[in-house]
């Protein structure tokens, strides 16, 4: 008999999904009839963090569309191109706070680890296109040096994980850290900052859902979607999965202009994030990094915009509006 070579471990589903990201500006123009944008790319915005697009989430996109929330989100446009003062490289002190553990422990009673440095998406807005924390993640050195620094720490009693999307990584090695984690008593509840389940929903598999499951701790997970088109059936579904496996559901959205700028924008997103079981926890004012001063929104435009949502909708569906302030104890309500 010829001896079979032991089969290697098939990639995941969700693994070979993400793999197959649109990755090519113009191919994405391509696929949503949209040719002529393709004048307005940006070469240098596209070297600097390059476009990354899960194709479900292009589905979500309206083909034909210049101005489309989702597409507005990923598409490398000249008007990153633009210097604006204030806009800077690292605009939320970070490149301070890191000590070479993966740990960013900036507010009382919770610390931040940096998992990993990827994200199936890459969103023009974020601060970490200039980021990429290669070197930096809590997960490269097998979790050690984040355990010890908890171990160290003992006042830290919720462990937020956060990147990059920190479900990037294989739900086997989520499962290393919170191995580790459950020999520190301190501990009483897993945060997990992630856009997964919104992108790319089908990261929320059995075997990820097994270890939510299970774990000794209450676990909040803190989503985040920008606007209603992006919460379609498969984000419910994923959603619903993970309530199911008691996993508490809040979202964290950015004020966007051109994304979510209007009243109308944000209502709609509140609505559907309710109808996924998802509770609106934060708006983020935007952080002023370079390349993305054509999103922001001026603080007086985004405080009206929050009295008109609270007037049209119940508390609990209005999100806080923050900003995020280097040097102070918490985000800093507006
Ligand atoms: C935003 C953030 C948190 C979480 O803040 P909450 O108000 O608890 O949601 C924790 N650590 C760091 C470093 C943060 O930036
Ligand atoms: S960290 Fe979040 S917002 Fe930033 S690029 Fe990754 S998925 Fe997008």
């Amino acid at each position: 008999m010829i001896p079979v070579p032991a089969p290697a471990r098939q990639p995941a589903r969700w693994q070979t999904l993400w793999r197959e990201a649109i990755r090519d500006p113009r191919e994405l123009l391509e696929s949503l009839g949209l040719p002529a944008l393709a004048a307005r790319l940006s070469a240098p915005a596209q070297a600097q963090f390059p476009l990354r697009v899960p194709r479900s989430y292009v589905a979500r996109m309206r083909h034909g569309d210049p101005a489309d929330p989702l597409l507005r989100q990923v598409l490398p446009l000249d008007e990153e191109d633009r210097r604006v003062p204030g806009f800077s490289l690292d605009a939320v002190g970070d490149g301070a706070a890191k000590g070479g553990t993966g740990v960013i422990h900036k507010y009382d009673g919770r610390a931040l680890l940096i998992a990993t440095g990827s994200c199936a998406i890459h969103c023009r807005y974020c601060f970490r296109r200039h980021f990429p924390y290669a070197e930096e993640t809590a997960a490269s050195s097998g979790w050690a040096s984040a355990i010890d620094y908890l171990r160290n720490h003992p006042s830290v009693r919720e462990v937020i994980l956060s990147g990059g999307d920190p479900l990037s990584l294989g739900t086997a090695k989520l499962a290393e850290l919170t191995g580790a984690l459950r020999t520190l008593p301190q501990i009483t509840r897993l945060r997990i900052h992630t856009r997964l389940p919104i992108v790319l929903p089908e990261r929320i598999d059995a075997e990820f859902l097994d270890w939510i499951g299970a774990l000794p701790w209450p676990a909040v997970l803190v989503l985040h979607a920008n606007h209603a088109n992006e919460i379609d059936a498969t984000v419910r579904e994923a959603c619903a999965a993970l309530r199911a496996r008691g996993a508490h559901l809040l979202n964290q959205a950015v004020l966007l202009r051109g994304v979510n700028d209007s009243v109308e924008a944000l209502e709609a997103l509140s609505e559907a994030l309710f109808d996924a079981g998802v509770l609106p926890y934060y708006l983020h004012q935007l952080d002023r990094v370079q390349g993305a001063a054509h999103f922001e929104v001026p603080e007086a435009e985004s405080l009206a915009l929050l009295a008109a949502l609270r007037a049209r909708l119940p508390g609990f569906l209005v999100p806080k509006l923050v900003r995020e302030v280097a040097g102070e104890p918490a985000k800093t309500p507006l």
